[in-house]
């Protein structure tokens, strides 16, 4: 039997945090506790710290009690305190100050085991046990997945919230982060501007997006950087970066101060040899896609004649500075309207599971393994279009 006055609503942060995460949480915990009465737990470090507790819990009955007593006696900022109770029951403190604050406060974590059905058995158990009416899981595309599987298997109803700063779950128009993380390239972009102008340089900017480039794309059109190269039209070929460099050649001729190029992460090179490791005894290491093509680009360079000669290409990998940072309005507005469609979607008999989306600029609950929106990929090559034809070659 539940020691909870209602059943509850468990929420958890799973996979690549993303800014605007906090804002998610407080509005699920404060939506539940003020529109709904009903009570709110939160799961520290995603489906890790699930199967921390489920693993602690299911050892017996006496356990159980134990972690219910636990979770009644030790609420909000009490329980958050305790760094081993994995389950936390959240009130209107726990969550207050939060709301525009980057990362997560419940923690997230990649969990492999998870994969397996009968690890994701032991989390099962738990979510029944403690009486649980629904899970809403916060994350990227593993994430989000591992909710799939779950929603099949717990007969609870689960709601994904897509939590990414790669844009890359493709139902969605917008997920929580993006907007953050463009903001946050835009600055890096203008400091370099500064310094690339003074020193007429060429900057390579990698930027976050493993299978995607849409973050690399907003933010070239919102910052003014002069190239953007993005994971979606194939493995980029050595002819393909010599002609990427002749066009830079050609702005630094006409009497550009600096060019800034931005790469996203996941861009592919052909043949592959390029982005290896150049001693041979070691293990073949990935390099990062701005110092690969920064070297050709110097090389280029190099070969030129006059004062073209001179001109020098800076690498930079911005990393995880991207995920950090007060999360922007947008990201807080858009976090408050998927919670808001979660609840509707847990309060509503006749509503099953599903992850909520922004479509046509309404948010709205789509099932799991929804088809991609055939607008992100005209959106995308508009953006790219656009970003051309923004450019002063
Ligand atoms: P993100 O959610 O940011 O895309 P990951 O892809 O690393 O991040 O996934 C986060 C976590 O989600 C994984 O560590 C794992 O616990 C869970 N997960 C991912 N894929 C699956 C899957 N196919 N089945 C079950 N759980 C999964």
């Amino acid at each position: 039997m539940s020691t909870f006055p209602d059943r509850p609503v468990a929420v958890l942060f799973s996979g690549g945090d993303s800014p605007g995460m906090n804002a998610l949480l407080r509005a699920i915990a404060r939506l539940g506790l003020n529109r709904h009465g009903v009570p709110v737990l939160g799961v520290r470090e995603g489906y890790r710290g699930l199967l921390r507790a489920a693993r602690r819990a299911n050892r017996g009955e006496k356990d159980l009690f134990v972690m219910k007593q636990e979770i009644g006696s030790r609420k909000g900022r009490w329980g958050l305190i305790h760094s081993e109770q994995d389950v936390i029951q959240l009130d209107h403190a726990s969550v207050s100050g939060i709301v525009g604050a980057g990362g997560t406060m419940l923690g997230s974590a990649r969990c492999l085991e998870f994969k397996k059905p009968e690890v994701r058995a032991e989390a099962v158990k738990l979510i029944k046990d403690l009486g649980v009416r629904a899970l809403i899981v916060a994350g990227g595309d593993g994430s989000l997945a591992g909710a799939q599987l779950l929603e099949k298997e717990a007969g609870v109803k689960v709601i994904g919230v897509p939590c990414t700063i790669d844009n890359d779950l493709l139902f969605t128009q917008m997920s929580i982060g993006v907007d953050t993380a463009v903001s946050t390239l835009v600055w890096a972009v203008d400091h370099f501007k500064d310094t690339a102008r003074s020193h007429k340089r060429i900057m390579v900017m990698e930027t976050m997006g493993a299978k995607h480039g849409e973050l690399a794309r907003l933010s070239a059109i919102a910052s003014g950087a002069e190239m953007v190269i993005t994971p979606e039209n194939g493995p980029v070929t050595m002819p393909q970066i010599l002609k990427l460099a002749e066009t830079i050649k050609t702005g630094m001729v006409c009497g550009r101060s600096h060019t800034i190029v931005l790469v996203a992460e996941g861009v592919q090179f052909e043949p592959e040899h390029f982005v290896q490791g150049s001693d041979p005894s070691h293990l073949p290491t990935k390099r990062n896609r701005a110092y690969v093509l920064a070297d050709i680009f110097q090389s280029y360079f190099h070969e030129q004649e006059g004062e073209l000669k001179d001109l020098e290409v800076r690498p930079s990998v911005l990393g995880h500075l991207q995920r950090g940072g007060h999360a922007t309005p947008q990201d807080c507005i858009l976090a408050a309207r998927f919670a808001q469609q979660a609840w509707e979607a847990i309060m509503d008999p006749n509503e099953g599971s599903g992850i909520t989306a922004l479509r046509q600029g309404r948010v709205q609950l789509v099932p799991f393994g929804a088809p991609d929106m055939p607008e992100r990929a005209e959106m995308s090559a508009e953006f790219s279009r656009l970003h051309a034809s923004l450019s002063s070659w």
